[in-house]
């Protein structure tokens, strides 16, 4: 037997969050057993956890977009017992049971060996958002934006990806300036390498199609209006790496700054990103990422502490990333 975080839906159609002791006869099929030590919660678990939107296709579910641990067996050749191994979206969490439990079992072809540099504890307090972060820098590489071309907005900046996306650009010698609503974590945000911090009011509203040219790129996991105004005062030719809506799914903006500026609208998505981009991501994140700046951004907690904490990550109460210890 083993603990599990499971969701179910009562009668009325609310989410019910619950620890459940299950047994590992209960898991669903995939050719490799892990042993989970650390998982995560990431904005998304956190709208499935607490039913906010329709994240789980179907129920009883273990919520949790990703893992780390261990193999405990494994009926595919390239994984044997005992191997680290780390793992996100795919579905996970969402369609097929995930990370928040003792025990996943998974289709090898999800799972990414630990990258050396990196252990299961290290990894998880990076988790789904640091490694969306990793793409997302990648997005705005792959486009030619350098240090050279000026400086680059992360918005969201106290969120997972936010801090995170901040500590990889400034180690990378980005000017970085952060948009948060939290100006109280100034020194946080200052401490991961933010050189400028933007209220995020100047831009959350509906702005004008086209304004002053203030960065040459942009990190966005924030979306509507915010997105809008960013696409709007980026720097002629550049490129914003598109991840998120924490302050909505809607865009609405013109197509002057693409057309006028040149401007690159990335998008970045995580889940089904190809295995050769997560593990240029993944080995990039054990080399890039300094220990003691990740260690500083994480709060790590029980899986009962899990459902308690999912509303406070939506209402933009946490800092940083949560990582969660399942001992296992
Ligand atoms: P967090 O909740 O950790 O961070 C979101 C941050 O956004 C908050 O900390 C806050 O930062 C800011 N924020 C919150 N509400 C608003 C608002 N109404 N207006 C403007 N800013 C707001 O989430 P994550 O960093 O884990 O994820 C961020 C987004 O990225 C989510 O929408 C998530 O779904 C998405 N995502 C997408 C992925 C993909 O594959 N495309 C993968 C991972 C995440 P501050 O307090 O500093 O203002």
């Amino acid at each position: 037997m083993f603990q599990a975080l499971l969701l179910t839906k009562n009668p009325e159609g609310a989410t019910l969050a619950e620890i459940a002791s299950l047994d590992e006869a209960q898991l669903p099929e995939g050719e490799v057993l892990v042993n989970v030590s650390y998982s995560t919660v990431n904005y998304k678990d956190a709208l499935a956890i607490t039913g906010t939107s329709p994240v789980v296709r179907k129920f009883p579910m273990v919520p949790g977009i990703d893992l780390a641990g261990s193999v405990a067996e494994s009926s595919d050749a390239r994984f044997k017992p005992g191997d680290a191994v780390l793992l996100n979206g795919w579905g996970v969490g969402e369609n097929q049971w995930g990370g928040l439990a003792q025990k996943a079992r998974v289709k090898a072809d999800w799972l990414v060996p630990m990258p050396q540099g990196m252990d299961a504890r290290k990894a998880m307090a990076i988790g789904t958002a640091g490694y969306t972060a990793m793409l997302c820098v990648m997005a705005l590489q792959d486009r030619g934006v350098t240090p050279a071309a000026g400086p680059v907005l992360v918005t969201g900046a106290n969120g997972g990806v936010g801090s995170i996306a901040i500590a990889l650009l400034a180690r990378l010698g980005f000017e970085v300036h952060a948009s948060t609503g939290r100006m109280a974590e100034a020194g946080h945000l200052k401490q991961l390498g933010a050189a400028e911090l933007i209220d995020r009011a100047t831009l959350s509203a509906p702005g004008k199609p086209l304004q002053k040219e203030r960065w040459a790129a942009a990190v966005d996991s924030v979306g509507s209006h915010t997105l809008a105004n960013v696409c709007a005062s980026l720097k002629y030719g550049g490129t914003v790496a598109a991840c998120g809506l924490a302050q909505g799914m809607d865009l609405t903006t013109s197509v002057a700054p693409f057309i006028l500026r040149g401007v690159t609208l990335a998008g970045v998505d995580s889940v089904q990103a190809p295995m050769a981009r997560r593990l240029t991501a993944w080995e990039r994140l054990a080399r890039e990422l300094p220990a003691d700046l990740l260690e500083a951004n994480t709060e790590t907690i029980a899986l009962d502490g899990v459902a308690a904490l999912a509303p406070r990550l939506l209402a933009g109460q946490v800092r940083g990333r949560v990582r969660v210890n399942l001992g296992a």
